[in-house]
């Protein structure tokens, strides 16, 4: 294979222009990593505002709406920000320009406040790529750390029980956090079915004036009971997961019309929902049609029914692929109706459109519109009037931006020159093993990391990247 290289006139002329060249991507690059900072300072402050809560779902998603970047990047983007709120010298170094954009997201994917001094050293010492290996392997540590830890909780979960001698049964235990959550959802579940029990049985009860309202010790113990009865009683086994969480609401026919009719819209278990929630859920739901005479009677149950059928379905997904919401794409959605069947609209392509549940809920109940322009396109609104549109109108950017940019730099004090992001690496070879066992706190030996092997090592470092304090002289 032939490689053709630009012929080259090295004359004194030549090469200095070409420096000058370098010179000025150098600098202009660190001018871009400055800005970037200060990019990503108002990025922290509008996510922590929650100034992307505009019907978007997140930060990152409002991001690759409003300025175009992919979902991935924008997501490192917020990632990242937020990290710097805590790790004031990367941040510090990415707005001086002494640290790229690149190494400053590598290295805030392991540093903290504890070990940010030195992870500083490595990103003003190394290459992009040298740092990047070095993050690589930090991560490493820390997932065995992680990993070590994980299987010393697991191992200590327990649970005693134990008779006592007046024959009461004590327990005592340690459970996983995630075993630990279930355990109280579930606990609290039961004792609101034993608060709502108790509810319906205070007007027929005899006012007993020695049962004092239990305490909360009391109420968990009476819930611990209904749960193992609960769990016998279902043979540890509540059937299909679909059946298991389905709820099912029933709504009367004029209240999914019109949400100001009275009616009623309640859960099967006798919680009521809002109108819009029911409307929301019926808008691609089972459905059973079921008549009531004026007292209540039941008449006719009809068959059961998709709201939108199965072929429709498919293509409606076809059309729409995820969400439609400006900015969004999820792919796990709901049909929508723009204009609901219960008031008459069609079930059909162009009265339908994909949403997300999030979505879903911010036009139903959250007051977002959504309307179908003459041209087929679909127009969102925000609740009050102002429409989001899919693809917003790229920001002013000054006639000259390279000349804003360092004249905006100069009257904030930034020195940036050619030589500001310049790594201090001198071009030895990288030892990475050596550099984590010196640089991390975890990785006091070479047995911590058993995926590393440890060559023999070096004599003296072979190279200046891990460098905490002074750098070492390799002379
Ligand atoms: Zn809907
Ligand atoms: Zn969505």
């Amino acid at each position: 294979m032939e490689i053709h290289l630009p012929t080259v006139v090295a004359t004194p002329d030549h090469v200095a222009a070409l420096d000058r060249l370098g010179d000025e991507i150098a600098e202009l690059s660190a001018h871009i990593e400055a800005a970037t900072a200060r990019l990503l300072d108002l990025i922290r402050d509008f996510d922590a505002r929650g100034g992307w809560n505009t019907g978007f779902s997140c930060c990152a998603a409002w991001l690759a709406w409003r300025v175009g970047l992919d979902l991935g990047a924008a997501r490192e983007r917020v990632r990242v920000a937020r990290a710097l709120g805590t790790l004031p010298l990367l941040a510090q170094a990415l707005a001086r320009g002494e640290l790229s954009y690149a190494k400053v997201r590598a290295l805030t994917r392991v540093a903290t406040p504890e070990t940010e001094a030195r992870l500083l050293g490595v990103g003003r010492g190394g290459t992009a790529a040298q740092v990047e290996r070095i993050v690589r392997a930090w991560r490493q540590v820390d997932r065995h750390a992680e990993a070590r830890e994980t299987a010393r909780r697991h191992a200590s979960r327990a649970l005693h029980v134990r008779q006592d001698e007046d024959g009461m049964v004590s327990l005592r235990g340690r459970l996983e956090p995630e075993v630990g959550a279930l355990l109280i959802q579930a606990l609290a579940a039961a004792r609101e079915m034993l608060y709502q029990r108790a509810r319906r049985e205070e007007g027929t009860a005899l006012a007993d004036s020695s049962a004092a309202a239990p305490s909360l010790a009391q109420q968990q113990a009476d819930a611990l009971a209904l749960l193992a009865e609960t769990a016998l009683h279902q043979e540890l086994d509540p059937g299909a997961p679909g059946e298991r969480y389905q709820v099912v609401v029933h709504v009367d026919a004029p209240v999914l019309a019109d949400p100001e009719q009275p009616g009623q819209s309640v859960l099967e278990d006798g919680g009521r929902v809002s109108s819009e929630t029911s409307r929301r859920l019926a808008c691609d739901a089972r459905r059973v049609v079921m008549q009531h005479d004026e007292d209540g009677r039941l008449l006719e149950v009809g068959a059961r029914t998709r709201t939108i059928p199965p072929a429709l379905r498919r293509a409606l997904c076809h059309r729409d692929r995820g969400c439609r919401f400006p900015g969004c794409g999820s792919r796990i959605t709901q049909g929508h109706h723009l204009r609901h069947w219960a008031q008459g609209g069609p079930t059909t392509l162009s009265n339908l459109a994909l949403l997300c549940r999030r979505h879903h809920r911010a036009v139903h109940e959250e007051g977002y519109q959504i309307e179908r322009q003459p041209d087929g396109e679909l127009q969102f609104r925000r609740p009050d009037g102002r429409p989001v549109p899919a693809v917003p109108l790229a920001a002013a950017v000054p006639a000259d931006p390279v000349h804003a940019l360092r004249s905006r730099h100069e009257v904030q004090g930034l020195r940036i020159h050619a030589r500001t992001a310049r790594p201090s690496w001198l071009g030895e070879r990288l030892d990475v093993v050596w550099a984590i066992d010196v640089l991390h706190p975890l990785a006091a030996g070479p047995r911590h990391c058993p995926s590393l092997e440890r060559r023999s090592p070096p004599a003296r470092p072979s190279t200046a990247i891990p460098v905490a304090g002074p750098r070492p002289v390799s002379e």
